[in-house]
């Protein structure tokens, strides 16, 4: 690190959990955030200030009107730009010194298999059940860390899923697929169908930025289990989340 990079990252790194080490993790880093919108707005603005060295924004969906609510990342002058496009320039003027790979096509099979093995961590910051399912299964196969956020009308949640943790469940294992099929449940509806009110996506993102930023300078412990916001009453609450031993993706059988 030059003595710009030390001033520019020296709150950071005068934080004894992070340090000059952590930091120099975090350069080094890669995150794989698959989504610009509500949530992957802030966790690309974030991770992008906080030295985060590499990182690959995957969104095929061009910016729309009606996204501008909430989707930080993109300003008025974006409007029918591609989405990661959009929020790698506005991470970019954030940071001139991180290298960030905008990937414009919609992200599945080998594709989503290899963007998930290049990285150290991955964030899920998309609002459909088929996208999650596969991004969790391509996670469990590369053993790389996810990080899965969620956010609708006044609640969100949040859960980190370590295929390297032997004990961590995946995120079939708190949602068994043949439960999310049959649409129970606020997450099987999207923002685009529900609504959701905008600081919410703040909200949740900034904390999948936070435990990305953990899991790769090593500071802290990851967060275990599930925490969930009911943003009306203004409260969280935490939930344990077993692995399942008959998970279809991450179980023996
Ligand atoms: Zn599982």
């Amino acid at each position: 690190m030059d003595d710009q990079a030390l001033l520019r990252y020296s709150r950071q790194i005068m934080l004894d959990p992070i340090d000059i080490a952590g930091q120099q993790r975090l350069l080094a880093g890669h995150a794989l955030v698959i989504g610009a919108g509500g949530l992957g707005s802030p966790v690309a603005l974030y991770l992008a200030a906080a030295g985060l060295g590499r990182l690959t924004l995957a969104d095929a969906d061009e910016v729309e009107l009606s996204n501008l609510q909430r989707q930080i990342a993109h300003a008025t002058a974006d409007l029918g730009r591609n989405k990661a496009e959009s929020a790698r320039e506005a991470a970019l003027a954030l940071n001139p010194g991180c290298c960030i790979h905008a990937l414009t096509a919609h992200l599945d099979g080998e594709a989503l298999a290899q963007a998930v093995a290049a990285a150290d961590v991955v964030l899920d910051c998309t609002d459909r059940f088929s996208s999650r399912y596969a991004i969790n299964a391509a996670c469990q196969a590369a053993r790389v860390p996810l990080v899965s956020g969620a956010a609708i009308r006044f609640s969100g949640q949040l859960a980190v899923f370590d295929a390297r943790d032997p004990d961590s469940p995946c995120y079939a294992c708190l949602y068994p697929p043949e439960g999310a099929a049959s649409g129970e449940g606020d997450e099987a509806l999207s923002c685009a169908e529900s609504g959701v009110v905008a600081p919410l996506v703040g909200l949740i993102g900034s904390f999948q930025a936070l435990e990305a930023i953990k899991l790769v300078s090593g500071a802290g412990t990851p967060h275990r289990g599930l925490s969930t916001f009911d943003g009306l009453a203004g409260q969280w609450r935490h939930f344990r989340v077993l692995r399942d031993p008959a998970c279809t993706v991450c179980g023996k059988a």
